[in-house]
């Protein structure tokens, strides 16, 4: 038995020969830097999102701070973020001088509790940034309700979410913007780095285009103190080859994530990640929880099985984090860093490699 957690590879094969036309198209037309190709990618994934605008930018990281920076999210501003997210949600505020205020999940489904966002609004929060993590939508019904209450900019994070569905809509397009992370391991992944920012808001999505090229419009013409964070080209070419095929991977995943659910007992303090009502996941991540996760960690390596954790340390107890400010209790959070174990899942991987780790937990279980 060798079940790695993930391959990138076999991405690569099963659409080689449109990718490697896509790179010759791309090599082809002489042109380099933004362009037809990211022209392309940005009008299809906008629409797949179901948003008018999508701003192509370098990184997962870059779509986040630009879309904050472009809602006038500024120095002294307090944001709130999950307590249990991948640290680039928080660093994304930190880096506008804004301070992240963290907020404690819903243990079921692990995403933010909008109640708890509630109760941590001051007269400084101007903006939430909903992560909808593992692949499952953050309740956006009513985080969209509290934030026209306290006029709240809502960012979602959808770097681990393409094409899930909260009640019937795409994640996306649900808040004010979006940022998307096309980082290889997530589910609309490239070959390299990539990103971007959705939103059904022209002005804003303005505002993200100067700010991403240096804060021009005109070559030399700098209107505004911008950077350099255009999405690669090459990578927007191979980006709209992977969204032809991304309803039909996350399939996969999903069926993969049912025959986790319905195999793996729920026993012996092992839980299965809950779904929330109206929400469709795409399962980036197939997590179980139990106290003893370390311990499974070791047996299933021992068997050749891959697993990771996600995350092992929360932000707020990062070396990054953890001098800023007395963060308070976050146990919610800490809990899940503790016995939160991610399995093998993605579209290459094989049913019966799933139903081989599904017998090994069980018989874990029952000898723990
Ligand atoms: C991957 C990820 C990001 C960052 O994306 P990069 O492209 O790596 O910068 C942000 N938020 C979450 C939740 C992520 O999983």
């Amino acid at each position: 038995m060798n079940i790695p957690f993930l391959e990138l590879k076999p991405g690569y094969l099963e659409l080689k020969d449109q990718l490697d036309e896509a790179y010759h198209r791309f090599m082809d037309s002489g042109w380099y830097v933004l362009g037809q190709e990211v022209d392309g990618f940005e009008s299809e994934y906008a629409s797949y999102c179901g948003s008018r605008e999508c701003v192509g930018v370098a990184t997962g990281l870059d779509a986040l701070s630009l879309a904050l920076e472009a809602a006038g999210i500024k120095c002294g501003d307090e944001v709130i973020v999950p307590s249990n997210t991948y640290i680039a949600t928080w660093l994304a505020v930190s880096r506008l001088g804004a301070t992240p205020v963290p907020v404690e999940p819903v243990e079921g489904t692990c995403n933010i509790d909008p109640l708890k966002a509630k109760e941590c609004i001051t007269d400084k929060t101007t903006a939430i940034i909903p992560v909808h993590l593992y692949g499952q939508p953050a309740d956006m019904t009513e985080i969209m309700k509290i934030a026209e209450k306290h006029r709240l900019f809502v960012l979602e994070d959808n770097a681990q979410s393409q094409g899930a569905l909260w009640e019937g809509r795409r994640t996306g397009s649900l808040g004010h913007a979006a940022a998307h992370s096309f980082y290889p391991g997530k589910n609309l992944g490239a070959f390299g780095e990539g990103g971007a920012v959705t939103t059904s808001d022209p002005d804003l999505a303005e505002k993200v285009r100067l700010l991403r090229n240096y804060g021009s419009k005109k070559k030399y013409y700098n209107e505004v103190k911008g950077y350099n964070f255009r999405i690669d080209g090459l990578q927007a070419a191979f980006l709209r080859v992977k969204l032809s095929c991304l309803d039909e991977w996350n399939e996969r995943r999903k069926s993969l994530a049912e025959a986790y659910l319905k195999g793996i007992n729920q026993e012996q303090g092992l839980q299965l990640p809950e779904i929330a009502s109206g929400a469709v996941p795409v399962w980036h991540l197939f997590t179980i929880r139990h106290p003893k996760r370390d311990k499974l960690q070791e047996f299933l390596s021992e068997k050749q099985i891959g697993s990771m954790i996600h995350y092992p340390i929360p932000p707020h107890l990062s070396d990054a984090y953890k001098e800023d400010q007395d963060w308070g209790s976050l146990p919610i959070a800490t809990e899940i860093a503790k016995t939160t174990l991610s399995l093998p899942i993605g579209p290459h991987l094989s049913g019966e490699s799933v139903y081989q780790v599904i017998d090994q937990i069980n018989s874990w279980l029952r000898s723990n």
